[in-house]
């Protein structure tokens, strides 16, 4: 296989603090010899364990990037034992255009590990972190929201893992992070995902969903923030203990059931808001037709008890859309 074209414009290993680029060549219409310039910052101090802090996988989720560029803005190399690899914008394609995917090749970088070194872009930038980023960390966190078309309660999550040790070191970076809520987190399909390689390689992996509706609030671009820190003072990396000015509730997702799939296109009509309690067959959301009155709308009932901790954004739902998951405490 050929290697990977993505050549970085700082050194991965110089002590300090150096803020560039990963740069892609991506030769096109309006730039014959150009380049998909993906930022990265990178901090290292004495010597010790490296944490690689992501944002901006999907490119219309905004804690990550927000709580990304505060940190590579404020951290001193002084207080760093070890390294620290900053990438807020992930998919920096999609990033700028306010997307899930490229507007390159529609690839969703979350479904395209572990990438080809000769594949679209976003397949290039999967490949690179598997190969060349991910083997020099020892702890990794991904953050994620909702974007345009989800809404969370605030969480960070770690998945179920077949390594009992290694799942517990996940956990208790999870419960370092310190959002208001801590997930034992379920996917619909992990298959491709850049959670699946980084627990493939065995590091300590944080996700989180920290909002969503293709924006932010100045309390969850907090709660990202403050996560960031505890994260990287939690792996030894940056002096001082984790700050935890809440309790985390515990929240897990068992099973399928979790997730409530729309099976018709409608208008929502939301039933139960983020954050309430709701039991097994209580109508959480209506779909009314959306082209004509005097129908009787689908009730959507919910599968199991437990809180409401995700919902479908916009008020238009497309059939097999995910309306809503319901996760217990
Ligand atoms: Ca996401």
């Amino acid at each position: 296989m050929s290697p990977n074209p993505i050549r970085p414009t700082v050194p991965l290993d110089a002590r300090g603090k150096h803020h560039g680029f990963l740069r892609l060549p991506h030769s096109r219409n309006d730039s014959a010899w150009g380049s998909v310039m993906i930022p990265i910052t990178v901090i290292a101090g004495g010597d010790g364990p490296t944490a690689l802090l992501t944002g901006g996988n999907h490119g219309d989720e905004y804690e990550g990037p927000i709580a990304l560029q505060q940190l590579a803005w404020e951290i001193d190399p002084a207080d760093v034992t070890g390294r620290i690899l900053i990438v807020p914008y992930m998919n920096y394609p999609a990033f700028r255009v306010g997307a899930r995917v490229s507007p390159i090749d529609q690839v969703n970088l979350n479904r395209a590990f572990p990438g080809r070194p000769d594949g679209t872009p976003t397949q290039k930038i999967a490949h690179y972190f598997d190969s060349v980023l991910l083997p020099l960390a020892d702890i990794v966190l991904d953050y994620h929201s909702g974007g345009k078309t989800l809404d969370f309660l605030p969480y960070a999550a770690a998945h179920y893992l077949d390594d009992t040790a290694q799942q517990a070191a996940c956990v208790a970076a999870v419960e370092a992070f310190g959002a208001p809520y801590s997930m034992m987190m379920r996917e619909i399909d992990a298959v491709g995902m850049f959670d699946t390689a980084v627990e493939a390689q065995g590091k300590v992996f944080v996700t989180t969903e920290l909002g969503g509706g293709g924006t932010a609030t100045a309390r969850s671009a907090e709660i990202a923030i403050r996560g960031g820190r505890n994260v990287l003072r939690h792996a030894g990396i940056l002096t001082g203990a984790p700050e935890r000015p809440e309790r985390s509730r515990m929240l897990a997702m068992p099973d399928d059931d979790c997730f409530h799939f729309a099976t018709v296109d409608g208008l929502m009509h939301p039933l139960v808001d983020l954050g309430e309690e709701v039991r097994a067959g209580q109508p959480i959301a209506r779909l009314w037709s959306n082209d004509r009155t005097g129908i009787a709308p689908v009730e959507i009932t919910a599968n199991c008890d437990g809180l409401l901790v995700a919902r479908h954004f916009p008020g238009l739902v497309q059939s097999g859309d995910c309306l809503a998951v319901v996760a217990t405490e």
